[in-house]
């Protein structure tokens, strides 16, 4: 910027009033009140000033802040809300990497929250089950799966049974859709995964004859 004004127009530095160092005119910031248009004072020496009375007023500016906030709750709760949103990613990360390294706490903390909200879970849980049918029965079967250690993928049962063309797997007769079950080709207790491929319309009751059977006849998938 134009160090305007200089009594010596071909001056390259500046005197510093406060550290009485000559330095180069950048060093100064402009300042228009001044006669010679820049600071008398060294961009140096004005942010370490800058600093020591920042240092110096902690506890007043502190003070002052408190104030504020204490008289201003609407405006700090929504500050608070949007650096909620602002930090989302973060934060959700940061949760996750907890998770991970504190597995069995996670769980305590979740058997805890279950137990302590199980009329509400429940609740929950039912109008769900009304208002979603077909995604309560794909996660339900999700669920079951994965504790059996399954590899698993979300599988609908209505989807299965269209492309089974409504004919049990298991006796090869046409199935009523209130008799329409979904059959683990391979069961998952022998390691069968939840899977659109290992996947088969079955009769409840040809369902249920071959799980009594323990796993009935093992079919290759494919
Ligand atoms: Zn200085
Ligand atoms: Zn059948």
């Amino acid at each position: 910027m134009p160090p305007a004004r200089l009594r010596d127009p071909a001056a390259t530095t500046w005197r510093c009033t406060k550290c009485l160092e000559d330095k180069p005119l950048a060093a100064f910031r402009a300042n228009p009140k001044c006669r010679s248009g820049l600071n008398t004072h060294c961009r140096d020496c004005v942010n370490r000033a800058g600093a020591d009375w920042y240092a110096r007023n902690r506890e007043r500016r502190d003070a002052k802040s408190r104030a504020w906030a204490a008289a201003h709750p609407e405006e700090i709760r929504e500050y608070q809300q949007r650096s909620c949103r602002r930090h989302a990613t973060v934060r959700r990360a940061r949760t996750r990497r907890w998770k991970e390294a504190n597995a069995d706490r996670d769980r305590a903390r979740k058997q805890r929250y279950n137990r302590e909200n199980r009329a509400a879970i429940l609740e929950y849980e039912r109008q769900y089950r009304r208002s979603h049918p077909v995604e309560f029965k794909a996660k339900y079967a999700l669920r079951r799966a994965r504790r059996y250690g399954a590899t698993v993928e979300v599988v609908i049962a209505a989807e299965v049974f269209k492309r089974d063309r409504w004919r049990c797997g298991l006796c090869g007769k046409r199935v009523a859709r209130r008799d329409a079950t979904v059959d683990h080709i391979v069961p998952l207790a022998r390691g069968g995964e939840h899977s659109y491929r290992n996947a088969q319309t079955a009769h409840f009751r040809c369902n249920a004859a071959k799980g009594a059977r323990g796993g009935g006849q093992l079919r290759l998938i494919g």
